[in-house]
């Protein structure tokens, strides 16, 4: 696999360079530079295989010789053991539940993926060094990270986050760890984390210390394995006979939808894209106006959409050769506030008694937005992309009576939690690093 810049079409770097580096040197994003489609018999016949079989075979196209098949094969049984159905609500509408790995949440499949690719290139190196992973989270993401390094050999994990501004589930999933997880409270907001984990990538004294790495959002190994279950969901429409799909996407940094183009792109018959945003609408109003305004992020319900300037829009953009008429196609966007997504939330319990998180609820209204808009004899599938007993707050007594605690949330009740605090200070974190 050969991945250019999308700020600069003639580099060419390899998979682990990319893997690594996580973004070029130019603040451009990696892409591949070649996107095949896979075969016709494998598209036609997808409803074979399982959720592994299918997330290999997709792998294995894109990845190519960086990674020999028994390798890739193995990588993916422990990376995506976990399943993501597709829940049908009722004859034309369905949800594909992706929180049902380790942290509640779809970025599982992006973090269990991304560790065990760098721990395999990092262990095929003659000087191998502890990798040192940095990560700055305002919630999800360091969660997912957290459980996906776990117990993954050869790496280390410190998690930066802000004190008091993360939900009490998310605290547990960051600090109840132990082996090689270090949670460090930040007395301070997710800035000041960000902050921190950057000085220290720039750092010379610390890299040539230690072998930092970052787990970040936009790593091209967190993309791949979420084109997975885009697949998968196809493969279990099929299974009923349903061809004709829609897919809503809720929204924030635009991974999860460039990861389901990406899929397209690759040959996944879809009907339509629905991006479903909260009020940081930035995409929305470029999809209907065509201006690309970036504005400051809103706080909403649904938090971990709560993004300005979504840091994968490029991808998309690159992915469909900055075509906007090509993008509009093939991308219907809705935005929503946050009493539409409490009505929303209401709405699924009544009809379907059914409890979306309030990202999901957003989904939910696009497909109802883009059906009465386009009647038709289509399947809309809205991505349920965290488990509601992540975000207690939204919901009433009765339905928060009527949340099933999963296994997941329950093993973490009964440990400890360990976490170290700091301040916003560089020098002392710098210090921490060092010493620890
Ligand atoms: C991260 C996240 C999103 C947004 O996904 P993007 O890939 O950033 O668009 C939506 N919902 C939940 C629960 C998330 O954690």
């Amino acid at each position: 696999m050969i991945l250019y810049s999308t700020n600069n079409k003639s580099l060419s770097v390899s998979f682990k360079e990319a893997v690594f580096n996580s973004l070029p040197a130019d603040k451009g994003l990696y892409m591949p530079s070649e996107i095949l489609s896979l075969s016709d018999d494998f598209i036609k016949h997808i409803d074979q295989y399982t959720l592994p079989e299918i997330a290999f075979e997709v792998a294995n196209h894109l990845i190519g010789d960086d990674i020999p098949e028994a390798d890739l094969k193995e990588l993916i049984e422990e990376a995506i053991n976990f399943d993501a159905p597709v829940v049908s609500l009722d004859e034309h509408t369905a949800v594909l539940e992706l929180f049902h790995g380790p942290s509640l949440a779809f970025k599982d499949f992006g973090a269990r993926f991304m560790s065990r690719v760098m721990a395999y290139f990092a262990q095929n190196e003659s000087n191998a060094k502890l990798l040192d992973v940095l990560v700055a989270t305002s919630g999800d993401t360091g969660g997912a990270v957290a459980l996906g390094f776990l117990g993954v050999e050869g790496t280390r994990v410190t998690i930066l986050y802000p004190k008091g501004k993360v939900s009490p589930i998310q605290e547990q999933q960051l600090t109840r760890n132990g082996h090689n997880i270090r949670a460090l409270e930040i007395d301070g907001t997710f800035d000041d984390c960000q902050a921190l984990v950057k000085e220290a990538f720039n750092d010379p004294e610390l890299n040539q210390k230690l072998r930092l790495t970052s787990a970040n959002s936009i790593n091209i190994a967190r993309l791949i394995p979420q084109t997975f279950y885009y697949f998968h969901a196809y493969a279990q429409l099929l299974r009923k006979g349903v061809k004709d799909v829609v897919f809503a996407v809720p929204s924030g940094n635009f991974g999860n939808i460039g990861a389901g183009l990406l899929a397209y792109k690759m040959g996944l018959p879809v009907k339509q894209f629905l991006a479903a945003t909260n009020v940081n609408d930035t995409v929305p109003r470029f999809l209907n106006s065509g201006t690309y305004e970036p504005r400051p992020s809103i706080a909403t319900l649904s938090n971990a959409m709560d993004v300005g300037n979504p840091s994968n829009w490029v991808r998309i953009l690159d992915l469909f050769g900055n075509d906007k008429t090509s993008l509009q196609e093939i991308i219907s966007a809705y935005t929503y506030n946050d009493e539409e997504t409490r009505r929303a939330i209401d709405e699924l319990y009544e009809r379907y008694q059914y409890i979306a998180c309030p990202h999901t609820a957003i989904a939910f209204l696009a497909t109802e937005a883009y059906k009465s808009q386009h009647p038709g004899n289509f399947t809309s599938i809205f991505l349920s992309t965290a488990h509601p007993c992540k975000f207690p707050d939204v919901f009433n007594k009765e339905k928060q009576a009527a949340i099933a605690i999963p296994e997941q949330v329950k093993m973490l009740e009964s440990r400890t939690s360990q976490k170290e605090s700091l301040g916003t200070d560089y020098l002392a974190f710098k210090a921490w690093l060092l010493e620890k």
